[in-house]
């Protein structure tokens, strides 16, 4: 979380609308061929901010069309050129940065320091990519006889993107920007709950100059425009980032035309602590681990694995420190944990909270609905820590993506680690400890696709992010993303005349 202070706030325009916006494609702003249109709200209020059109099979088709006649040009732009204009995107979200963060609060419920510190940290996406666009390549390949062997990285072609609600902006950037550095072009469809940043990175793309058709946004529901977006035929490569089950879905839809897919899916992430974890720094980094943006985070450190010998103790400053949390307005300076993204959310957390309660565990603190704060109807949820949790339980089993720890005591190493690993997801994982051995050994053995020790995570260009086991397929980030958005073509020159 931002140290609450950091911000002026006289420097945030607190304008809660955003008034009607349009879908872009081919380097044309318009309304959905069904001339419909749906409502964005801001989840810290409950109220209205502005309308997006609800995207047809229609607009997708226009749209998937647009990118496909767009492609041989961009294909063949230098890739220099291609990655100068992703510069050109990292410089203009720079100098946007405050309405870009304001645009992101109203809509998914960051509270503005976060989104602001988010938007100034995303145009590393951008520069990463910039710099790698003319620095990846095939390779040559030694082969018996007198002939040549070497590769070609080409681009896939069309690529979609399907983006979540929970990290809008930042998901959208994270793959588009190497779809795009690679050479291929670009479709999104963002979340239905916060449909806006991805058209305010379609304004961006427009304004670096990208030709039409090369970034295309259609806004739209899930079971309309994404499933339209992931069936289509001319689509090569699909990135989907959201729920396990829509995931299964999305697959299936791609396998019925055999395009290219990356899944980033939901998590159950551990949070190891063993006894001689650093004390403060732990307590500090379980908080961060499941409270932060309220728990709507893949990654989340949502089953707390606590060693018997500072179980009393930890709970105690893990409660203490609860306590501090400053729950509140996107725009209030002080705030430190914002609302759930919508009144479904907000629904399927008390839920599993209810869930929690059925099956057993004990509610150490929150457990509740905010609603007497003068914030008119934002979704917002207590921290909730639940202890007495078997690692059977639904609660520690399921993802909740909300702000719910599920705390699991534990003593014998081999079976914390077996409990760890029980669970359909795989995708992060921390331990704490200050013993190096002990640390790597249980890094070894965790099922999944990252691990921190001794501190907790933040999603960074370089390094790969994404899930094993029903958390997903392929990577984002890092080199490892590069395989998501290029195909491989195998080339043989005969050099001495001889036919094999
Ligand atoms: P979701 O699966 O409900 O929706 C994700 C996207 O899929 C949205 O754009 C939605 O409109 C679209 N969609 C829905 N039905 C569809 C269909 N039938 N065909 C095609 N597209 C369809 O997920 P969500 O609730 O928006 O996001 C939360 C989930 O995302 C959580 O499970 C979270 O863990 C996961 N997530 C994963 C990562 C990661 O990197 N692994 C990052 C962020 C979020």
């Amino acid at each position: 979380t931002v140290p609450a202070g950091s911000l002026q706030a006289e420097d945030v325009s607190k304008d809660r609308h955003v008034g009607d916006m349009s879908i872009y494609i081919n380097g044309e702003w318009g309304p959905a061929s069904s001339g419909e249109t749906f409502e964005t709200v801001d989840p810290s209020t409950g109220k209205v901010i502005g309308t997006v059109p609800r995207g047809t099979a229609e607009d997708i088709d226009r749209a998937v069309k647009a990118a496909k006649g767009a492609l041989p040009a961009w294909r063949d732009t230098p890739a220099f050129a291609r990655g100068m204009m992703l510069r050109q995107l990292s410089t203009l979200l720079a100098e946007q940065k405050e309405e870009f963060a304001r645009i992101e609060a109203l809509d998914s419920g960051h509270y503005y320091a976060k989104a602001l510190q988010l938007m100034e940290a995303t145009p590393l996406w951008f520069d990463y990519h910039a710099g790698l666009a003319d620095k990846v390549g095939g390779r040559t390949i030694n082969v018996p006889g007198g002939q040549l062997d070497f590769t070609l990285l080409e681009p896939l072609g069309v690529t979609a993107h399907i983006i979540p609600w929970n990290y809008p902006f930042l998901i959208t950037v994270r793959s588009a920007a190497p779809a795009l550095a690679m050479g291929n072009t670009v479709v999104i469809k963002p979340a239905e709950e916060t449909p806006l940043s991805a058209l305010k990175f379609a304004e961006l793309c427009e304004q670096a100059g990208f030709p039409p058709g090369v970034v295309n946004v259609v806004t739209g529901y899930g079971a309309e425009a994404g499933a339209a977006l992931a069936s289509h035929e001319l689509v090569d490569g699909i990135t989907f980032t959201g729920s396990v089950s829509t995931g299964k879905l999305v697959a299936k839809m791609a396998a019925d035309h055999i395009a290219q897919i990356n899944l980033e899916l939901g998590g159950k992430s551990p949070q190891i602590i063993f006894p001689d974890a650093r004390f403060e720094d732990a307590v500090e980094a379980t908080m961060q681990g499941i409270f932060s943006h309220a728990g709507q985070v893949c990654v989340a450190g949502s089953r707390l694995f606590l060693h018997r010998d500072i179980y009393d103790k930890f709970l105690d400053a893990l409660v203490e420190r609860i306590k501090s949390v400053k729950v509140g307005d996107i725009f209030d300076e002080d705030t430190q944990m914002g609302p759930l993204v919508s009144q479904e959310q907000l629904e399927r957390v008390l839920n599993y909270i209810d869930v929690g309660k059925q099956e057993g565990a004990e509610v150490l603190i929150g457990g509740n609905r905010i609603e007497e704060n003068g914030l008119g109807d934002g979704y917002y949820v207590e921290p909730t820590v639940f202890t007495n949790v078997d690692n059977n339980m639904r609660i520690a089993q399921e993802e909740i993506f909300g702000p719910v720890l599920s705390v699991i005591a534990w003593d014998d190493e081999e079976e914390m680690i077996r409990q760890a690993n029980d669970s359909a997801f795989g995708l992060f994982a921390g331990i704490w400890t200050q013993d190096i051995d002990k640390a790597l050994r249980t890094a070894r053995r965790l099922e999944s696709g990252g691990v921190i020790i001794n501190d907790w995570y933040g999603e960074v260009p370089q390094a790969p992010h994404g899930g094993n086991k029903q958390s997903g397929v392929n990577r984002e980030e890092g080199l490892e993303t590069i395989q998501s958005y290029t195909q491989v073509k195998h080339v043989t020159i005969n050099l001495d005349g001889q036919l094999t």
